[in-house]
């Protein structure tokens, strides 16, 4: 199966069947994000204890590059400490070329550990789409400087 194959199946597998969709009833963060140029609505759930998010609920609609990329954050932050989220979207807004740095998934460098969010990396050719795959960070991103304060 070609590479590009692949990664398409993986971000319809997330967009049909997303994980740890629905909310918390003990959220310490709620967050929502809404990206008007594509119509992608996105919401957040944490639960945070002791700097780990221990558990993570999503709400959405739109497209399946937004939708499938909140799915694949989910299955990602869960069970990290908020630094390594931390570190995790930086790796991930690298991938997708919105901050500077060296590609986190460039074949060169292995140990990366995006894993099905590597899927999303075809989108950096459609730069519209790319607030699309974004969404869900920037959602995120709230979340923690709530959760910061
Ligand atoms: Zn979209």
């Amino acid at each position: 199966m070609a590479l590009e194959e692949l990664y398409r199946e993986v971000i319809l597998d997330h967009y049909r069947h997303p994980r740890h969709k629905g909310t918390l009833s003990n959220a310490d963060v709620h967050a929502e994000g809404l990206n008007p140029s594509c119509g992608d609505e996105f919401s957040l759930d944490l639960a945070i204890a002791d700097g780990v998010i221990t558990d993570v609920a999503t709400q959405g609609q739109g497209c399946s590059i937004s939708q499938a990329s909140g799915s694949m954050m989910a299955d990602a932050i869960k069970g990290k400490t908020l630094e390594e989220v931390g570190e995790l979207a930086h790796k991930f807004r690298v991938m997708m070329s919105i901050d500077e740095g060296e590609n986190p998934v460039d074949p060169a460098r292995p140990g990366a550990v995006l894993g099905d969010l590597e899927a999303l990396q075809g989108v950096r050719k459609f730069p519209v789409r790319i607030k699309c795959a974004d969404l869900p960070w920037t959602t995120l991103a709230d979340a923690l400087s709530q959760a910061e304060s």
